[in-house]
């Protein structure tokens, strides 16, 4: 075949991909729709789709050489993606940490993907990076970090949890030789992804110490500071300590204030998890029981939880903004016509160099609602937590925890006679089988504990009763189906 003519043929089947305006009107159109069924639905629906069976998915998602079109493939999301698993952004979500699904993210997302900037580099895309980085100075100030803080907006809190112990690990200049003598500080209640972090980052040899907690689960700092002592005694350098702000299990706050007086005075390294429970400093009240946490060398903020955008944005941010910049710096050759550039790069600040243009879908809500709704939605939703802690506390066999920190409240199920930990976890897949909300479980101590976590914007009173409701109902069913067994046996 002549060159011209297999051009052609190629052509045609390549031109598959770019509908004219009229297609992509009707695949617009179609999304949309669809889009909407599904918020209409998310309200009504079980916070735990149905069963889908696996081998029938895979089969219906397989790809092939053939065309198909977006109404066929919206039947198999429909299908097979969108009523299945947990609904996550349901207002009805009470479990692990809630993340939100802000409408305007959603279109963000689409106008960052349409535009299709190139966000890592500042002078291929200035809008882009101007953009990135006024939300950093915004969430800098915030947290009230000062002019020097910069940061990066991350894909999520792991990431950003392994982009500060970079940089915690570069600014102390850890070479192989010196990691088996750094002391690790955290508590029992630390994040996993820490330790993730702590390995991916070449730092799995380091001593961890794990510090003693209070009755509320934060950190006792004098634990801290008598093993910082003990483990300058035996000639290890104590590097890292870690704070959090709001821990998945509890949702307990360390004392920062006094952790970070103890890492000054110790010359450590202080980085605080605040993937869940720094949102909260946009309120008042949140502020308040956040203090300290702007002493902080590195810290994290998940926005696709307490900022409530949907999956998908973590943020790390550095006082000492050098230090981040220093972890990163690399530039190759075929760079050199963006070298001279004087916009800010994200590329410089990590280590990712192409990149999501991540900066619209949490702009964009911010800029069309202002920043008060999400202050208030946070405030709403400490005041929540405790309503729903007080009324927990009324409800017969059900015994509660400490009061919460922030929106996160355990409680146990502790009808007589009956294990706590099988009664626990008979509650919970009474909760789930019912289906109106979602509620999880963890261990605290050893011992089986429910948990329950408010964070979504769209969660209010009377999702907050209907959980009581459901609970109530729930515990009164499990009890009597846990005697009735008990008396069997
Ligand atoms: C969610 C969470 C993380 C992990 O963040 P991802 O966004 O899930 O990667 C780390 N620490 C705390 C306290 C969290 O709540």
């Amino acid at each position: 075949m002549k060159r011209s003519d297999r051009l052609q043929q190629l052509r045609t089947v390549a031109a598959r991909m770019q509908p004219d305006a009229a297609g992509r009107a009707s695949e617009f159109a179609q999304v949309r729709d669809h889009a909407e069924r599904f918020l209409e639905q998310l309200t009504e629906r079980n916070v735990v789709g149905a069963h889908t069976d696996r081998a029938q998915a895979l089969a219906a998602m397989a790809l092939s050489a053939q065309p198909s079109n977006i109404a066929d493939a919206l039947t198999i999301i429909e299908r097979f993606v969108d009523n299945s698993g947990y609904h996550l952004g349901s207002s009805r979500f009470f479990g692990y940490i809630p993340s939100g699904g802000l409408y305007e993210s959603a279109l963000g997302d689409y106008l960052a993907d349409v535009s299709n900037r190139y966000a890592g580099v500042g002078l291929a895309a200035p809008g882009a990076a101007r953009m990135e980085q006024t939300l950093l100075r915004w969430l800098a100030d915030v947290v009230g970090y000062p002019k020097t803080a910069e940061g990066d907006l991350t894909s999520g809190g792991s990431m950003a949890t392994l982009s500060a112990l970079v940089t915690a690990r570069e600014a102390s200049k850890l070479d192989t030789r010196r990691i088996p003598q750094s002391v690790v500080y955290v508590t029992a209640q630390t994040h996993h992804t820490l330790h993730k972090a702590l390995q991916i980052a070449g730092l799995a040899e380091c001593v961890v110490r794990i510090l003693e907690v209070d009755e509320r689960q934060r950190l006792e700092p004098q634990s801290l500071a008598k093993m910082i002592d003990r483990d300058k005694a035996q000639g290890l350098k104590p590097w890292l300590v870690v704070a959090t702000a709001g821990t998945t299990d509890v949702g307990a706050v360390d004392p920062l204030d006094a952790i970070a007086d103890i890492a000054q005075e110790q010359g450590l390294w202080l980085h605080v998890d605040a993937a869940y429970g720094g949102a909260f400093v946009l309120c008042n009240e949140g502020k308040k029981r956040l203090k300290g946490i702007n002493r902080a060398d590195s810290l994290i903020l998940d926005p696709h939880k307490g900022f409530f955008l949907p999956c998908g944005t973590g943020v790390v941010l550095v006082r000492d903004g050098r230090r981040l910049f220093e972890a990163y710096r690399a530039r190759g050759v075929y760079m050199q016509d963006v070298a001279h550039d004087d916009e800010r790069s994200a590329c410089d600040y990590s280590p990712e160099l192409t990149r999501p243009f991540r900066a619209m879908r949490f702009w964009l809500p911010l800029k069309v609602h202002g920043t008060e709704p999400f202050a208030a939605a946070l405030e709403e939703k400490l005041l929540l937590a405790q309503y729903f802690y007080e009324q927990i506390g009324s409800i017969a066999s059900l015994r509660v925890g400490p009061t919460p920190d922030l929106s996160i409240v355990n409680f146990r199920f502790t009808p007589t006679g009956i294990d706590a930990d099988v009664a626990g976890q008979a509650l919970i897949e009474a909760i789930t089988a019912d289906g109106r909300v979602f509620i999880s479980s963890t261990r605290v101590n050893g011992q089986f504990v429910i948990r329950f976590a408010i964070l979504n914007f769209m969660s209010h009173l009377e999702e907050v009763d209907l959980a009581l409701t459901v609970l109530r109902e729930q515990v009164e069913t499990v009890s009597a189906e846990l005697r009735a067994s008990s008396a069997k046996d």
